[in-house]
């Protein structure tokens, strides 16, 4: 018998919620070896279910952790495709799709080249918690490919795209999985997958969210994961009779999630001072007003320019490059009241976490998804500053894809201000349910177990009464 059937076979119901949580952890990562960020988004899971194991006895026994831990399908192909020199370009492609058990699967493509198996992995297993807290019905997947757009020319994406969507089309579909972006994907991508998949399915239906508004897209999309993000902070301020008004904040990422993010923040009165990519950070200690975050908002989406040009054009801020050796990041060293992760996974780790703190920051919401080490999470709880974790904090961007399903669905589209107005709805309701279910719990204030506890009863409680799928 090898060592993982005896761990399978042992005693599971002499064992305590916490012992078991822990075996079937070893298990994990001895099953997925090579996947850390895998293991760390389960464990995360895992973890704060303990309560909810305990109440719930029947759970184990149908070994729905297990389950939840193991995609339901893993699509992995060849993207080949050829670059304006006319040489020849393989990529990897990939499309987790993780749990139905709610609807359709449900998330983003990334394309980044350190995509792999377990990145996609722990963000389709993120997407199928986060997917149940927005209170709509969508099941939880993630894809993407190591393909790097920066630096290509438009033709040379489109050529990818439509090399990447020709085997993908097969697998997805309105009913079935339903893609949107990512790192490395907003609206020029999604045009062109869109493009393909029309071309080979002969059928214009709503295969993808984030498309363009005058092809079934939803006013509010692009913003969506941003003004959700700081709508969620603003609850959660709220919660301790605090506001955003006034408030520095720290935003990392300048793409999608940032700009956004920097965006709401101007509308309720707080004062955005930071931003980064991959290169490096700007502080302007004067904040980043409207005009300035028109000009990022060019310089990366129309340009597709670095942030060190930030200091160039706006006097008195500045520029620090990425240092690895430095073992910290510069952007969460930055005196400020609060923090808007948002470029990409484990971007805070325990030191970040400590210079947070130490500089002053009492709120950390998360754009980006799992932004923070167990480790800095764990330096965040123990200060008792307010946390809003990923799965809860960002679920604006997917939610709005939803309403973006359902508008596809109904074949007409809602105003800026309806979909705005639900978003808004949804953070609140999203803020509530990890509010609440942290006190049922018995851990008040606590949202990170709130929203992984929230986002898996939905789940559970639906597999259950499927049966043994
Ligand atoms: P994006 O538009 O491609 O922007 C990503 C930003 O993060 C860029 O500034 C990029 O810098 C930076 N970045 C990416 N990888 C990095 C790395 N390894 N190290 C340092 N900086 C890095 O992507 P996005 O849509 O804003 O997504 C940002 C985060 O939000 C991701 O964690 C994503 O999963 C999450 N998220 C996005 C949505 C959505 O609706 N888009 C929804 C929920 C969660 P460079 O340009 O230099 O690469």
């Amino acid at each position: 018998m090898s060592g993982l059937d005896m761990a399978v076979r042992s005693p599971a119901k002499t064992m305590t919620p916490k012992e078991y949580v822990a075996r079937l952890m070893t298990e994990i990562r001895a099953k997925n070896p090579a996947e850390p960020e895998f293991h760390q988004a389960a464990q995360e899971v895992f973890e704060s279910l303990i309560p909810v194991l305990d109440r719930h006895p029947e759970y184990r026994a149908a070994k729905l952790l297990e389950r939840l831990a193991e995609p339901e399908r893993v699509i992995m192909f060849r993207v080949p495709w050829m670059d304006d020199r006319g040489d020849v370009q393989v990529n990897r492609g990939f499309r987790i799709e993780m749990n139905s058990a709610i609807g359709p699967y449900k998330g983003g493509l990334r394309f980044h080249p350190s995509v792999n198996l377990g990145i996609l992995k722990f963000l389709a297993f993120e997407q199928v918690f986060k997917n149940s807290l927005t209170t709509l019905p969508m099941g939880g997947g993630k894809g993407g490919t190591d393909f790097d757009p920066k630096g290509k020319s438009d033709n040379e994406v489109m050529r990818f795209c439509q090399s990447f969507m020709t085997e993908l089309w097969r697998h997805i579909g309105p009913d079935t999985d339903v893609p949107a972006g990512d790192i490395g994907v907003g609206g020029r991508e999604i045009g062109y997958l869109f493009g393909q998949y029309k071309r080979l399915a002969n059928e214009f239906t709503g295969v993808l969210t984030g498309k363009g508004l005058s092809w079934g897209g939803s006013l509010i999309r692009p913003e969506a994961t941003g003004y959700g993000c700081v709508y969620f902070a603003d609850e959660m301020l709220k919660s301790q009779g605090q506001s955003l008004q006034g408030k520095t904040c720290l935003v990392s990422g300048s793409g999608n999630v940032s700009q956004y993010t920097v965006e709401k923040l101007l509308d309720l009165g707080a004062k955005p001072i930071t931003l980064t990519d991959s290169d490096g950070m700007v502080h302007d200690p004067d904040g980043i007003n409207r005009e300035k975050l028109a000009w990022v908002m060019d310089l990366k989406n129309v340009r597709r320019g670095r942030i060190r040009d930030y200091t160039e054009k706006w006097k008195g801020s500045k520029y620090v490059p990425v240092d690895l050796k430095l073992g910290y990041n510069p952007v969460w060293d930055v005196p400020a009241n609060c923090a808007f992760p948002s470029a990409t996974q484990n971007e805070i780790n325990a030191k970040d976490a400590s210079n947070l703190i130490k500089n002053g920051v009492t709120l950390v919401a998360e754009g980006a998804n799992m932004p923070s080490t167990l480790e800095a999470i764990q330096i965040y709880l123990d200060a008792g500053i307010l946390y809003g974790p990923a799965k809860a904090a960002n679920a604006g961007g997917v939610a709005t894809s939803g309403l973006e399903m359902s508008q596809n669905s109904m074949r007409l589209s809602w105003t800026r201000e309806e979909v705005d107005d639900r978003l808004h709805k949804i953070m609140i309701a999203i803020h509530s349910t990890c509010f609440e279910t942290a006190e049922t719990y018995g851990t008040p204030g606590n949202l990170l177990n709130g929203a992984n506890i929230g986002g898996f009863l939905k789940v559970a409680n639906a597999m259950m009464d499927q049966g043994l799928v």
